[in-house]
């Protein structure tokens, strides 16, 4: 068939639309801190989260050095974001993929990844890293077990902090013109916060890189100590805010703080920005909110010239769970009465 050439706005895949997301000014939040603040809405990424430019990068990268091969299923742990983009790329370029997840994920997600033709094995939320039933360990069996998967390792995976090296921080100087001086990310694997801020570190080492990280998580006490306290336990109910192990893509050198948020607060946050700015993200995105906050109030002095606020996914995924309307429809019938 004879391909349609040269008009500029055709994607030959949807692929094409990754990364490029709007950097948008947070104008009540700016006003009521009184600083610039601006937000990454990430959401636009094809299967709606900044997983988008992680998978993607990471499977071209596979492909070119033949790790990944034709006919071959591609296999993660995921808590559901990055299970999504897999299932999006996996369908476009003709894989199959089988994703290990938490079965405490929204339903919806999970409903989703199974839409997108994923095959979704749900592991006891509560099981420890090394317990053989939990999700990482089930994904590596998998990939142990089967000699035709890849195994894509979000966790530790260098080029997935790579994906943000390139992607995400390039973009993001490139958008502010190297005026941003701090950047607040919800850290999970902590490929985004250690990605993006290696990248616009390298460009002026005076930007503030700061995480948000939840109760229970093994990341802040890691960032602070070097230590990995086994036994906490991952008390958040935010998905992609803390983790329960440390992954290799987590760079504890590059995060000059890491903010425990409240999950409250970070829920309510997630709420005033769809009310107050019109942007509907999901509850890691009030947690940056609420890192910000936090940060402000510990560091009165550091003046704050331009905030830049990472917001992965999209709301809806999070309907009945964090986003909830009471109110009913009113019926025509009454209106004029
Ligand atoms: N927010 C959401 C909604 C996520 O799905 C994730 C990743 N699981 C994060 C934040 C954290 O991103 P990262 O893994 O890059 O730290």
């Amino acid at each position: 068939m004879e391909k349609i050439r040269g008009l500029k706005p055709l994607y030959s895949s949807l692929l094409q639309g990754v990364g490029n997301t709007p950097l948008v000014r947070l104008n009540h939040l700016s006003e009521e801190l009184g600083c610039e603040i601006y937000g990454k809405v990430e959401a636009f990424n094809p299967s709606g989260s900044i997983k988008d430019r992680v998978v993607n990068y990471i499977i071209n990268k596979a492909e070119i050095e033949g790790k990944l091969k034709p006919g071959m299923t591609i296999v993660d742990a995921t808590s559901g974001n990055t299970g999504l983009s897999i299932a999006l790329v996996a369908l476009i370029k003709g894989y199959k993929c089988i994703l290990t997840i938490k079965d405490n994920s929204a339903p919806a997600k999970i409903e989703q990844l199974q839409l997108y033709g994923a095959r979704v094995i749900k592991c006891p939320a509560d099981a420890k890293p090394d317990d053989p039933l939990s999700y990482y360990s089930m994904a590596q069996k998998i990939v142990n077990d089967n000699p035709n998967t890849f195994f894509l390792n979000q966790n530790h995976n260098e080029n997935h902090f790579l994906a943000h090296f390139n992607s995400t921080g390039n973009e993001l100087w490139q958008q502010t013109q190297g005026q941003i001086t701090h950047f607040f990310a919800s850290a999970s694997t902590g490929g985004t916060v250690s990605g993006t801020g290696a990248f616009l570190k390298a460009q002026n080492s005076k930007i503030k890189v700061i995480c948000a990280d939840s109760k229970g998580s093994v990341l802040k006490p890691y960032h602070e100590e070097g230590i990995y306290l086994k036994d906490l336990k991952k008390a958040t109910s935010l998905e992609g805010v803390g983790k329960d192990i440390i992954p290799s893509v987590f760079r504890k050198d590059i995060i000059d703080e890491c903010m425990e948020i409240d999950n409250d607060a970070s829920i309510q946050n997630a709420k005033d920005l769809l009310v107050q700015e019109g942007i509907f993200a999901g509850g890691s995105s009030g947690a940056a909110i609420d890192a910000l906050k936090l940060y402000i109030k510990k560091y009165p002095h550091d003046k704050i010239g331009m905030a830049v606020l990472s917001f992965p996914d999209h709301g809806i995924k999070y309907m009945g769970k964090i986003y909830k309307s009471d109110a009913p429809a009113e019926d025509a019938a009454d209106f004029f009465k």
